[in-house]
């Protein structure tokens, strides 16, 4: 047997982890994900297959893995999901083989789902998950950004905010809970996370060969 090198440049070698990123909408999970995708580059979002038809501007393979009903229940039947749930009449499922492979050549996937998608990925698969959620630093806040944007009305802003509170209600199912009273500080505890997480001893595969090397009389 060869023995891989344990370092690349000057990292040990490990392996890659599922980052899930969980909020109420208007947290500013989306605004931290789109930001932890530009600034990282090791780090990826995980692509779902669904149903749901494309939308204007959505690239197959980019935003999501578009396939029809008979291919999304073929997939469910061979096990290829690691989770799946219908949501608004339509089926979404974050597809395994890819995200294996990635894994175990050390590459990082983030997550943009709820909690119960978090609960179903933990359940698969708890060695490689991270999860963190993000809270809005007070109700008042959480509604103000929502009617901030401009984009619903008073009906679906109540709505979102009785949606928000049930999500809330989840934070205990998560690894890490941040609050994102400044975007910036937030972002920045997210990144730490994800530093220290990428250094957890279970992750560095390649410590076994150098530690070894380390040991090892001249
Ligand atoms: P949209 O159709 O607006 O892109 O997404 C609708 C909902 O489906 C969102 O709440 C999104 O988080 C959820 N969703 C997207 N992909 C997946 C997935 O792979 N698994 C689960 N459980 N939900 C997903």
């Amino acid at each position: 047997m060869t023995d891989a090198p344990a370092t690349t440049h000057d990292t040990l070698q490990r392996r890659g982890l599922m980052f899930i990123l969980s909020s109420p909408s208007g947290a500013g999970k989306t605004t931290i994900a789109h930001r932890l995708l530009r600034e990282d580059r090791a780090i990826r979002l995980s692509i779902s297959a669904t149903t749901r038809p494309p939308r204007e501007g959505e690239i197959d393979g980019q935003d999501y893995h578009f396939v029809g009903q008979a291919e999304f229940d073929r997939m469910v039947e061979a096990d290829e999901f690691y989770e799946w749930a219908t949501v608004f009449g339509h089926s979404y499922g974050t597809p395994k083989a890819h995200i294996r492979a990635g894994l175990k050549v050390g590459e990082d996937f983030l997550f943009d789902i709820d909690w119960q998608g978090t609960q179903q990925l933990f359940q698969k698969d708890q060695q490689d998950v991270v999860r963190v959620f993000i809270l809005p630093p007070s109700l008042d806040e959480l509604r103000r950004r929502l009617v901030g944007r401009g984009t619903d009305s008073c009906d679906v802003i109540d709505a979102r905010m009785a949606r928000a509170q049930a999500e809330i209600s989840h934070w205990d199912g998560y690894d890490y809970v941040v609050v994102n009273d400044d975007i910036d500080v937030c972002f920045a505890k997210v990144e730490q996370i994800l530093a220290a997480e990428r250094m957890k001893r279970a992750r560095q595969t390649g410590l076994i060969g150098f530690v070894r090397g380390l040991m090892k009389p001249d």
